[in-house]
């Protein structure tokens, strides 16, 4: 009986109650297989399935406070992978929806992301791959920027090479306008709008 780990349920409960998808934990075997398949797990603190995990150990705290939640980026690969099905995405999304509401900020690197590539989507319809690393990057200072730059520049070389990435700036994409309209109309829709 001294081995035994002590659960708390009480956060499984509230996110099952409270959080978007939140109650699909709950068919989670915690096979990995959504660790292992998702693209950014070297950047995430804890993949998908430790963060279940760590949802039944009770740990709010290491969850809400978590960069991985805020990390993903719909690509979608886990929820094609599940075995039981569970769109991991959702979760991971409405977790990071709910640690938002409850106070947590997003970790400095990861805010100045999310405010680049929207930005970024919202000026071009698109991504830059140059420009968007580039303004992360300096986001830190000059000093940081400049270690970051000398870091990927290699990778930045061989995406040209390979022509993954254009030299030149990417342009807008046609009828940018009616995106930015859409764009403000959700933005809208989530600040209370639709319910005016
Ligand atoms: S792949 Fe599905 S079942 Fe396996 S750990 Fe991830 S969420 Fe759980
Ligand atoms: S949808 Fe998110 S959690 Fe799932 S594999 Fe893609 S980045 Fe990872």
């Amino acid at each position: 009986m001294e081995n035994m780990v002590n659960y708390d349920p009480s956060f499984a409960e509230e996110v099952f109650r409270d959080v978007d998808a939140g109650d699909e934990i709950k068919m989670c075997m915690n096979c990995g297989v959504c660790a292992g398949s998702c693209p950014l797990r070297e950047h995430m603190d804890y993949p998908p399935r430790q963060i279940f995990g760590l949802i039944r150990a009770g740990k709010r705290e290491e969850v809400l406070s978590s960069k991985a939640i805020m990390l993903c980026t719909s690509c979608y690969t886990c929820v094609v992978k599940c075995p039981r099905n569970i769109p991991v995405m959702d979760v991971m999304h409405g977790l990071a929806h709910y640690a938002l509401k409850q106070g947590y900020v997003p970790r400095k690197d990861t805010a100045s992301f999310g405010k680049e590539f929207w930005k970024q989507v919202y000026r071009l319809g698109r991504i830059d791959e140059k420009d968007l690393p580039r303004r992360v990057f300096f986001s830190g200072g000059l000093v940081e920027g400049i270690k970051a730059m000398l870091n990927f520049m290699d990778i930045g070389l061989r995406l040209m090479l390979h022509h993954r990435m254009k030299l030149l700036p990417e342009r807008k994409i046609k009828g940018v306008k009616s995106l930015q309209k859409m764009l403000d109309k959700a933005e809208g829709l989530g600040k209370g709008g639709a319910a005016a």
